[in-house]
């Protein structure tokens, strides 16, 4: 199986090839700026102490302070936060944000842990990166089993260091200086990156029907407003199962179902299927909204949708990218569509720094613009290179880093 890693770096060469790039060039984008490995130790409520494994790696800093989510599983480990660290700077420079790409995790299950133990191991893993971070330097975020809560762990430790400091960490609680619109900002840059696409390929959003795989914070988010504009979301899953209903599916009671039930298995409201065919179902727009390397060369063959929208990081490998370009698939690819996330982290920062409150109304302007922008650029690259728009989006962001990069100089 192809990693993370490996399918990123493919992605970069292809597109680092494309803009003519020299070897030494390649070579000071690809090459993390630092990896740190940390041990973070914490007695247990039961009085055993354990052992964690922490990470940041930070990737680059040309273009401004590194962004990028902690992410507490058990699979994270340093290839897989070396490539979504390298992701985040692609995906910062797409977007045209003032920023450089990182990310970070600490190899554990959450799950496991009370939320005593989850607090104590984030102020240890902030003790040790305290001084590696701040927001003049590497400002984290939430990722795969963190929250703002957590964030606002991470806020109060490094404080302690640095003196009040909200502006270190993004996806905080609204009463700390999080932001409006933080909670939905990835789904909706979904949509409004959906928005540019459509209307350039001159078809209406809701007119079409959509296929999502995840129903957490982006795919809820993402069926929500799709469906408030009138789409038609003819299948849905989340790890607990999946259905279907070619009328389409009533998502305001499938959202109140999941929040009372905790899973979409056993809803009434469309026919139950396995929770593994869902990318392969008949319908215009699939949407993976879940876990990465989804779409492999086994079964990208089996897409019928004619266009993929990725919200979930890296979940096309590159084989599987092929398959679906030789098909005619039009391909919104991940370090945009689901670059809202970030975008509306990079408002939060801008209103800490600034000590001023935007309301919702204006974060989502802001946001539309942005993404509106990025896409116009996007296919401004597409057509100078008469390229897919994942190579396309690569293209203007290496562009973007390298240039920075050049002109600080050595
Ligand atoms: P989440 O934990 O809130 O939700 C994940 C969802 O995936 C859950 O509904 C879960 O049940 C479902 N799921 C897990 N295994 C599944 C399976 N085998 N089949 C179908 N569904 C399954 O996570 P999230 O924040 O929504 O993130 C989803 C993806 O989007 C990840 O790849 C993440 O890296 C990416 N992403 C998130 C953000 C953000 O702001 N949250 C931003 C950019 C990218």
């Amino acid at each position: 199986m192809i990693t993370p890693i490996e399918a990123t770096n493919t992605y970069f060469q292809r597109a680092a090839q494309l803009l003519g790039l020299d070897a030494i060039t390649i070579r000071q984008l690809i090459i993390p700026f630092r990896e740190v490995k940390v041990e973070c130790d914490i007695i247990k409520d039961d009085g055993s102490l354990a052992i964690f494994i922490g990470y940041r790696v930070q990737h680059d800093n040309s273009r401004g302070p590194m962004k990028g989510g902690i992410r507490f599983h058990p699979s994270v480990d340093i290839d897989e936060v070396n490539a979504l660290a390298q992701l985040m700077t692609w995906k910062t420079a797409v977007v045209n944000l003032p920023y450089g790409g990182a990310k970070g995790g600490v190899s554990c299950d959450p799950r496991t842990l009370s939320k005593g133990e989850l607090q104590r191991l984030t102020r240890v893993f902030t003790q040790k990166v305290h001084d590696l971070i701040g927001p003049a330097i590497d400002i984290p975020a939430p990722d795969m089993g963190t929250n703002a809560q957590t964030m606002a762990w991470i806020m109060d430790e490094y404080s302690k260091f640095h003196g009040y400091s909200p502006a270190v960490v993004t996806g905080k609680p609204l009463e700390l200086g999080g932001s409006e619109g933080r909670d939905a900002a990835t789904g909706r840059g979904l949509l409004y990156a959906a928005e540019s696409l459509f209307a350039d390929n001159h078809v209406k959003l809701s007119s079409l029907t959509y296929a999502i795989q995840g129903f957490g914070n982006v795919g809820s988010w993402a069926a929500r407003l799709l469906y408030a504009e009138g789409a038609k979301i003819v299948a849905i899953s989340d790890v607990t199962g999946a259905i279907r209903n070619p009328n389409g599916i009533d998502i305001p009671s499938l959202t109140e179902y999941v929040k009372q039930n905790g899973g979409i298995q056993g809803f009434t409201g469309g026919e139950a299927f396995p929770l593994e065919d869902l990318l392969f179902e008949p319908c215009d727009v699939v949407i993976p909204a879940a876990l990465g390397g989804v779409l492999t060369a086994e079964n990208a063959g089996r897409v019928q949708a004619r266009f993929v929208l990725e919200a979930a990081n890296h979940p096309t490998d590159p084989e599987a990218d092929a398959i679906l370009q030789q098909k005619g698939v039009i391909l919104l690819p991940d370090i945009y569509a689901n670059a809202g996330g970030v975008t509306v982290s990079y408002f939060e920062w801008t209103q800490n720094l600034q000590q001023f409150h935007w309301n919702a109304e204006r974060v989502n302007k802001e946001l539309r613009h942005i993404m509106q922008n990025a896409y116009k650029d996007i296919r401004e690259v597409q057509t100078k290179y008469q390229c897919d728009l994942r190579t396309a989006a690569f293209a203007l962001a290496i562009d973007r880093v390298s240039r920075a990069t050049m002109l600080r100089g050595l």
